[in-house]
């Protein structure tokens, strides 16, 4: 006798919690209005209303959809949610800046903040990934083991969440508090980049979120492979997270420089388009007492710099519990900073903010496990493995 063995059964009982619709891109809009029956056509003109109702408007009920027919909308309703993801933690800091802590899936967390008076108005630094693979010894989330890349909507929901407690909808555009986006939470973007570029899109859009992509900045520690097409792609503003003049230090504190080097990664950022005056590579660059905070390392800096129109963002070290590291003295990172103004660049010093919700640069960290060293060697591995 043969049996068969059914697992549709499990397939159709995930299926009929209703789908999430909000921080979906038009594309998937549309596909997801075909999957209703519609055809091509009307799919198409759905998506836009759709489009606008959710990303611009920011309704969260199909009932105010009004220019939808009636039964179309209860169709709607029943197969489709407008709901965000759970909040698990809404934090403010006495400095204004907002961190929130987002469950995408059960064990799947994510943090993203706002920090007013950055920008135009305010930046939401947005998180790519739940956990990271790269090990970069200073910061945080290096500790946290990958759990997954985030899906575009996720992505573009953490932008959803913060307008809907900043400045509610449809936000007109004099008066917004939320202006920027910056790839710079958890997780490495490039390593997520056909996510990353779905969710600048609809970010992007005109007709919904209408964020400009002059103000998305996305933050590489130097995927190098994928930098220029980032830029095509996206049209983004970029960032590197450089950190150190040299290989032998980079190596040790940024590891993924053993593969792409300083050589390979400026070869890739000098092939990003269009960069001029008035679009820059942002370099960060986070002061570390005794390890890379020299006059000589900051005229290194310079000379490395040579040819690329670029500004730098000299950040204070964060601590976290355990970390290894100090932040360099205050004196230090304000001779650091002279020398690279000196020769002409903008060097501003990132003033902390949010340490005390731990909201500052690299203390994001979700509900995670520590990594063994074992694993930390399983994630060198795959590293290189990926292409
Ligand atoms: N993986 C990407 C995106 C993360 S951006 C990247 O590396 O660019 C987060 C920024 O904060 C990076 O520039 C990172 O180097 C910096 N950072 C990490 N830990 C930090 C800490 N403890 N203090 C200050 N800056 C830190």
């Amino acid at each position: 006798m043969k049996y068969d063995l059914d697992l549709s059964r499990r397939v159709n009982a995930s299926d009929s919690t209703p789908k999430r619709l909000a921080g979906l891109s038009l594309p998937t809009l549309k596909a997801e209005m075909e999957a209703l029956g519609l055809d091509p056509k009307k799919a198409g003109m759905r998506a836009k209303q759709l489009r606008r109702w959710i990303h611009h408007a920011g309704v969260q009920d199909f009932a105010a959809m009004t220019d939808i027919a009636k039964d179309l909308r209860t169709e709607l309703a029943e197969k489709f949610t407008l709901d965000r993801p759970e909040i698990t933690e809404h934090k403010v800091s006495v400095d204004g800046t907002q961190k929130w802590l987002t469950k995408f899936q059960p064990g799947v967390e994510g943090e993203s903040v706002f920090i007013p008076d950055v920008g135009r108005a305010g930046a939401l630094c947005v998180s790519s990934q739940v956990g990271c693979t790269l090990n970069c010894t200073f910061c945080h989330t290096g500790t946290q083991k990958l759990v997954r890349n985030l899906t575009a909507q996720e992505i573009v929901n953490q932008v959803l969440i913060a307008r809907d407690e900043l400045e509610g909808w449809p936000s007109s555009s004099e008066d917004r508090k939320l202006t920027n986006i910056v790839f710079m939470g958890m997780g490495e973007p490039l390593y997520n980049l056909d996510n990353v570029a779905e969710a600048i899109d609809t970010i992007s859009d005109g007709d919904g979120i209408s964020l400009s992509r002059r103000r998305i900045t996305v933050s590489t520690a130097g995927v190098a492979p994928k930098i220029p097409e980032l830029g095509e792609r996206t049209g983004a503003m970029l960032a590197i997270s450089l950190h150190a003049t040299h290989d032998d230090l980079r190596n040790e504190i940024v590891p993924i420089n053993r593969k792409y080097d300083l050589k390979t990664l400026f070869e890739a950022i000098r092939a990003y388009p269009d960069l001029g005056n008035s679009k820059r590579v942002t370099f960060e660059y986070v002061m570390l007492k005794g390890v890379n905070d020299s006059p000589a390392e900051a005229r290194d800096l310079v000379k490395l710099l040579k040819g690329v129109p670029a500004k730098i963002n000299l950040i204070p070290f964060n601590p976290w519990p355990g970390s290894p590291y100090e932040c360099s003295d205050w004196e230090t990172i304000e001779t650091f900073a002279e020398i690279v103004n000196r020769a002409g660049y903008a060097s501003p010093i990132r003033t902390p903010r949010g340490r005390d919700i731990f909201a500052a640069c690299g203390q994001l960290r979700s509900e995670s496990v520590k990594k063994s060293a074992a694993e930390k060697r399983r994630e060198a591995l795959a590293n290189e493995a990926q292409a």
